[in-house]
């Protein structure tokens, strides 16, 4: 018998690894610990961070025994020493201190800060040439094709966490690249799929945080709602994967069961499935280059039954139609895009703006920008980082014309 051979366990990989989780506190960090708590020999964990939440980034400090623990929030630093006295987990708060969580020594980072606030310490792991699960879309999105230059020049290997683009890591193992015609990633729809363009500008808070397959933390999930999270995800395939826009579609699939698909030369179009559980794209990233046993339930598609897709709608969703503007338009458009974006999800939060009103700003914004003859390539993830900045503050600038103007 001659079987067809399936790839060999990589034995440098059986070892113990050391990890990091960035944004330990969330639902990322969540999922990804509750994958290192089913098999404890094989993880040792180095540095937990979060942003203000002291008492439960200390209780997980406590519970996997980290050796350093950062909380973002500077004045919280004293609360994090005295819920963590009589441990020998060292602790730091700031900015910095969570810079250096990333930079502390681990063979495997699970970058998953949400917003750019994740970029530089994620940039910090990078640099130190280790393997990094990046779910943190944004800081992606915000530093362009540059965070991927320096993870290439420091011999990082970076995975994509991210469900959709994980399904495209996997999916694209099965041809070369010169022989990829498309990539297809799917989108849920979120709550409003259906809804009617005006119901949609009145949508509430509690309507935009209901999802129907995933549960996430709260800014993804807007950004489902509104379908801005699909944008930055064509925006993140095309930087994680050296895509051009014509390469990249979006295919409505309400059920979440097909994550991502590659189309081949020869048309074949590999895909990955999986219940919508972001434990199976985290564990492939912790097993990689390995499998590790899931903790998800097992697909079963006889009870599922269906499998619909439908085209997206870039009218009742705009944020999807700018994030391809934004990335044809290049040199810095995707910065702002996201900036843009992170202070209209703020907003919209806040209450100050209507749900119709998320994008409008982030067109506003883009528009402005492009208008005051600001377009100029990026030349360093520092450059981003500034841009960044300067588009939060021309969002915020047009935010109180935006929340009067009635749609
Ligand atoms: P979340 O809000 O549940 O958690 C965010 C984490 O980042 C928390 O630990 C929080 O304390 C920390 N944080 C927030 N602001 C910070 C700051 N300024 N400085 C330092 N730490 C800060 O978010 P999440 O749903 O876990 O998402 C995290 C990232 O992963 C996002 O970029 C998101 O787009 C991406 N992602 C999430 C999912 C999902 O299913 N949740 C799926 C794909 C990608
Ligand atoms: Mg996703």
């Amino acid at each position: 018998m001659n079987p067809v051979p399936l790839k060999n366990a990589d034995p440098a990989h059986s070892g113990v690894r050391t990890v990091s989780v960035l944004g330990a506190t969330g639902s990322i960090g969540d999922s990804t610990l509750d994958l290192i708590r089913a098999e404890p020999e094989r993880y040792r964990v180095e540095a937990l961070t979060g942003n203000a939440n002291v008492a439960g980034l200390a209780k997980l400090a406590k519970e996997f025994n980290a050796r350093f623990v950062a909380v973002a929030d500077p004045a919280r630093l004293g609360e994090l020493r005295a819920a963590l006295a009589g441990t020998a987990v060292e602790c730091g708060a700031g900015e910095s201190a969570v810079i250096e969580a990333g930079a502390r020594p681990a063979d495997w980072v699970m970058a998953a800060i949400s917003g750019a606030a994740g970029l530089k310490p994620a940039l910090a792991a990078v640099d130190r040439g280790t393997t990094v699960a990046l779910a943190n879309k944004e800081c992606l999105v915000c530093a362009g094709d540059f965070f991927i230059t320096r993870a290439a020049a420091a011999g990082a290997q970076i995975l994509p966490a991210d469900s959709e683009h994980n399904a495209l890591f996997q999916a694209l193992a099965s041809g070369n690249r010169h022989e990829l015609t498309r990539v297809i990633i799917t989108a849920s729809g979120g709550p409003f799929r259906t809804w009617a363009a005006a119901d949609i500008e009145q949508a509430t808070l509690a309507q935009a945080l209901k999802h129907p397959n995933w549960s996430m933390g709260q800014k993804i999930t807007i950004d489902s709602a509104s379908m801005m999270n699909k944008g930055l995800e064509v925006i993140e395939a095309s930087y994680l994967f050296a895509l051009t826009p014509d390469e990249i579609d979006v295919l409505v699939h309400p059920q979440s069961i097909v994550h991502g698909l590659v189309e081949f030369a020869d048309r074949s179009v590999v895909a990955q499935l999986g219940a919508p559980d972001m434990r199976i794209p985290i564990a492939h990233c912790l097993g990689w280059p390995d499998r590790i046993t899931g903790r998800a339930a097992k697909l079963d598609l006889a009870k599922i039954g269906q499998l619909t897709f439908e085209a997206p709608d870039f009218t009742r969703f705009p944020g999807l139609r700018l994030a391809y503007d934004a990335l044809r338009t290049g040199n810095g458009a995707t910065t702002v895009y996201n900036a843009a974006n992170e202070v209209a999800v703020a907003a919209f939060m806040a209450q100050k703006i209507r749900f119709g009103a998320i994008s409008r700003l982030v067109e506003d914004t883009l528009n402005s920008w492009v208008r005051a003859g600001n377009l100029a390539p990026l030349g360093s993830a520092d450059d981003a980082i500034a841009l960044d900045h300067q588009a939060r503050n021309l969002a915020a600038t047009l935010l109180p014309q935006i929340a009067a103007k009635a749609s």
